[in-house]
């Protein structure tokens, strides 16, 4: 795929990314576009591609940076917050970083996140979520919380199929059903329909479950609210137990194949199960080891990525990316945050965890691990920034001073 572009050029060191035979093949010197956004993303995205360079130095590998515009920057330079250039890049070059973007107020679209996201269909939202010794923490025993969270990113909720109340569109459905379906809802109610299909869901756990074999994992669970919804929730696992079945037979057990026939000892089987929304966030809380990758439908993956986001202690450290098979967008889950914009202050952690996470879908799994070792020992030193440093003290350090010894204790690794 090759694009004119109006008013960016790729570098012409590097090479690209390409996808074939539903594989990512990632030269030594990749052509990577990345977007610094708005606020805060100033601070946080230049410090994180500085240690990126130096992990990828460390297994002989070299990034060609190819600067790309969304949000203010994009608006300035081409009118708009969201240009056909930028979609292009993501789609030649298959792996963008971004910083966080300011939702425009009145810009006619809910968020230019989640138009990226949809443009380009990437329909899974995924974070991994775990625990940085030094972090301060709400719970006990941070340490056991280790998951990476598979959210749908294209129904439910976020397909955003909504009507106003006492529209033409909501009295219209409100007497169709009615009429047709025999159900009666209230006339002065809203009405919002919430799709799950078979499609996204399949594609959605099937990605869930590849991750959880390449990368050793010991479950994934399907979370749902089958009990009341039986048609979309309750079939979002049905139709994630029938991927596992019909595409991992030989990689998966379900939980009650292991009680009755692995007496309670999976091996190297990754266990399907699935739970209930509602008891999985007290099991989250309460028997936390048992729980690895997740998969869930978009809305139960909102409240269940920030609730477990929390519990490692929240927005400043926490990595997250939009993927699809062969295109990935990654980007920290916190927003700009626009009052500390410029200030170098802030937490570049989720940034820089962004970037490991970026790595490890290119398959460059050393530099990610180098990466994560390195903030888990800088942390531990206590080097922080303010965020942390307001509740466990310490050695105080801005944005691109923290990314600095990152690198340093990384080349000691
Ligand atoms: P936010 O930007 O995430 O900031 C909320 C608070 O979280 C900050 O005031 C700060 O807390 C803390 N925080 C966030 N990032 C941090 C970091 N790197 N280091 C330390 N602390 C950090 O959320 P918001 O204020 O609700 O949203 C601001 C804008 O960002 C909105 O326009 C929103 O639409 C957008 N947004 C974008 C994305 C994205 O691009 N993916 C995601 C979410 C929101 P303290 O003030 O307590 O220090």
């Amino acid at each position: 795929m090759m694009f004119e572009y109006e008013k960016i050029r790729p570098p012409e060191e590097g090479e690209k990314i390409i996808y074939e035979n539903n594989e990512l093949i990632v030269p030594d010197n990749p052509i990577i576009p990345y977007i610094r956004g708005d606020g805060i993303g100033k601070d946080v995205v230049p410090a994180a591609l500085k240690v990126l360079d130096a992990a990828a130095s460390r297994i002989k590998k070299e990034v060609s940076w190819f600067e790309i515009f969304a949000g203010e920057d994009a608006n300035r330079l081409y009118g708009k917050y969201l240009p056909e250039d930028t979609l292009n890049a993501i789609r030649e070059f298959k792996i963008t970083i971004k910083g966080p973007l300011t939702t425009p107020v009145g810009g006619g679209f809910r968020s230019l996140n989640v138009t990226i996201r949809q443009t380009l269909d990437l329909y899974a939202n995924v974070r991994p979520v775990y625990y940085l010794e030094g972090v301060p923490s709400p719970v006990k025993n941070p340490e056991k919380v280790d998951l990476v969270i598979f959210r749908e990113s294209t129904e439910d909720v976020y397909a955003g199929i909504e009507w106003r109340r006492g529209s033409d569109e909501a009295l219209r459905l409100i007497d169709f059903v009615s009429d047709e379906l025999g159900v009666k809802i209230r006339e002065d109610s809203g009405i919002g329909i919430k799709p799950i299909s078979e499609f996204a869901t399949k594609r959605l756990v099937r990605l869930a479950i590849k991750y959880a074999i390449e990368n050793d994992r010991k479950s994934v669970t399907l979370v749902h609210k089958g009990n009341i919804m039986k048609y979309t929730e309750g079939a979002f696992r049905d139709w994630g137990y029938e991927v596992a079945k019909e595409e991992f037979a030989e990689y998966t057990i379900t939980e009650e194949e292991l009680w009755n026939e692995y007496g309670g000892d999976a091996g190297n089987k990754i266990v399907i199960k699935d739970r209930i929304a509602d008891n999985m966030f007290q099991q989250l809380l309460t028997r936390t080891a048992e729980y690895d990758v997740i998969a869930l439908p978009n809305l139960n993956g909102d409240y269940i990525s920030d609730a477990a986001a929390a519990m490692v202690g929240g927005l400043g450290i926490a990595p997250g990316s939009n993927v699809r098979e062969g295109m990935g967008v990654f980007e920290p889950v916190h927003g700009s945050a626009p009052k500390y914009a410029g200030q170098n202050k802030v937490n570049p952690t989720a940034e820089i965890l962004t970037g490991a996470l970026m790595f490890e879908y290119m398959g460059w799994r050393e530099a990610s691990k180098l990466i994560k070792k390195a903030v888990r020992e800088t942390i531990k030193q206590g080097v922080v920034t303010y965020d942390i440093h307001r509740h466990t003290g310490g050695n105080l350090t801005g944005t691109k001073e923290f990314a600095e010894t990152v690198v340093e204790i990384m080349n000691t690794l």
